[in-house]
């Protein structure tokens, strides 16, 4: 069983901090997407578990087994891990069926088990009109597809994926993440995905570490990280939230632009400045005040762009903080409106303590 611990894992280049303090359970077949904006430490954790690098502190286990600490580290060689770059790392002299099976061919497999493997692994990869190709004839998402047969077809016990559909166009990445989370749902290896860009990692994620200045900052399912961002750094790392700073009148309010919003997520102290998170699509944009009150703060359109299946606007507070708010496309109204805005309380977090924007 290939469960991955990180404990207290530690990385330092010179007084140069990479990854501080990590730590995480991965439990065999699930697939972890570390997700965090360049230089957070994603790719130096990576390594880590791959063992390219060695640790300042802390340690790795897997299936139970000490493999890296900084007083020993088991080459990668000796880890059962496949490892699959951006750069896909093809060799260009060898078709897509002696690349995929080269990982076979060099653990010395009788001749008809690698054919057996190739076969089955061409099929599930949809490759196999493309066998007899080279590198060079194949589009960038093909490619793709090459780079993950030939880490598939060994067989290991964890699967590494540093950023591996950043060289792909758009259309293309969102097909391959689909493909990718098919083909872990079909084998499911301990898998470690690496990327920056947070829809990959709800797509393709059971488990999503945000990592900021070399630690997690937050852990938790897709619908964990995206409804209940812990943090203003989370919150804005994931998108589409509006952040509002204000202060505590009791346990679960806040006074905030012009009015006082009830909050959730965790209870305040009087007087305390609070961050408060919401969604711009949890926004409800009305052109008349309504009966209720609560929760509901005065504004004025900036800015309205239409985009199809939603309109963006940009409306300002009474104490002219920006909000940006997401409505369906029939919800037209003209730059200069005065317009009243409901924020669910159950959509408005309360975030972390000391963690004010
Ligand atoms: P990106 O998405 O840009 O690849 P990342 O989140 O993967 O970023 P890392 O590559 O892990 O970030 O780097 C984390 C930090 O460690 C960065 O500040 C980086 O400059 C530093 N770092 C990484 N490798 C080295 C090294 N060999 N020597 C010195 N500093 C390093």
């Amino acid at each position: 069983m290939a469960t991955v611990e990180l404990k207290g894992l530690g990385k330092r280049y010179g007084e140069a901090v990479a990854v501080q303090d990590v730590s995480l359970h991965i439990a065999h077949g699930q697939l972890v997407c570390l997700l965090g904006p360049s230089g957070c430490g994603k790719t130096t954790t990576l390594r880590l578990i791959a063992g390219f690098i060695e640790p300042s502190a802390g340690e790795i286990v897997v299936g139970g087994r000490v493999i890296s600490s900084p007083s020993r580290t088991v080459p990668p060689e000796g880890r059962n891990m496949s490892m699959i770059f951006q750069s896909y790392a093809l060799w260009p002299h060898m078709t897509v069926a002696e690349n995929v099976a080269y990982g076979l061919r060099i653990r010395k497999l009788p001749a008809a088990t690698i054919a057996e493997k190739l076969k089955a692994i061409l099929s599930t990869t949809r490759l196999e009109a493309l066998a007899e190709r080279y590198p060079g004839e194949l589009s960038g998402g093909q490619q793709q597809r090459v780079s993950l047969a030939r880490a598939l077809v060994v067989e290991p016990e964890t699967l590494l994926l540093d950023e591996p559909l950043s060289n792909l166009d758009a259309n293309l990445r969102e097909e391959m993440r689909f493909e990718i989370r098919r083909l872990h749902d079909r084998y499911r290896y301990t898998t470690v995905y690496v990327t920056h860009d947070q829809s990959e990692a709800m797509t393709t994620a059971d488990l999503i570490a945000v990592m900021n200045l070399g630690r997690i900052e937050q852990l938790g399912s897709p619908e964990e990280i995206y409804d209940a961002p812990r943090s203003a750094f989370v919150a804005r790392f994931i998108g589409g939230s509006n952040i509002l700073t204000g202060a505590a009148v009791d346990a679960s309010h806040v006074a905030l632009g012009g009015g006082t919003l009830a909050t959730t997520g965790r209870v305040l102290a009087k007087g305390e400045r609070v961050s408060v998170s919401v969604r711009q699509h949890e926004i409800e944009i009305m052109t008349a005040p309504p009966a209720d009150a609560s929760n509901v703060l005065h504004a004025l359109v900036g800015r309205q762009v239409f985009l199809g299946s939603a309109r963006d606007y940009t409306v300002m507070l009474d104490d002219k903080t920006e909000l940006r708010v997401t409505a369906p496309p029939d919800r037209n109204i003209a730059p200069g409106r005065e317009v009243w805005l409901h924020l669910p309380a159950g959509r408005c977090r309360a975030l972390a303590q000391g963690d004010n924007a």
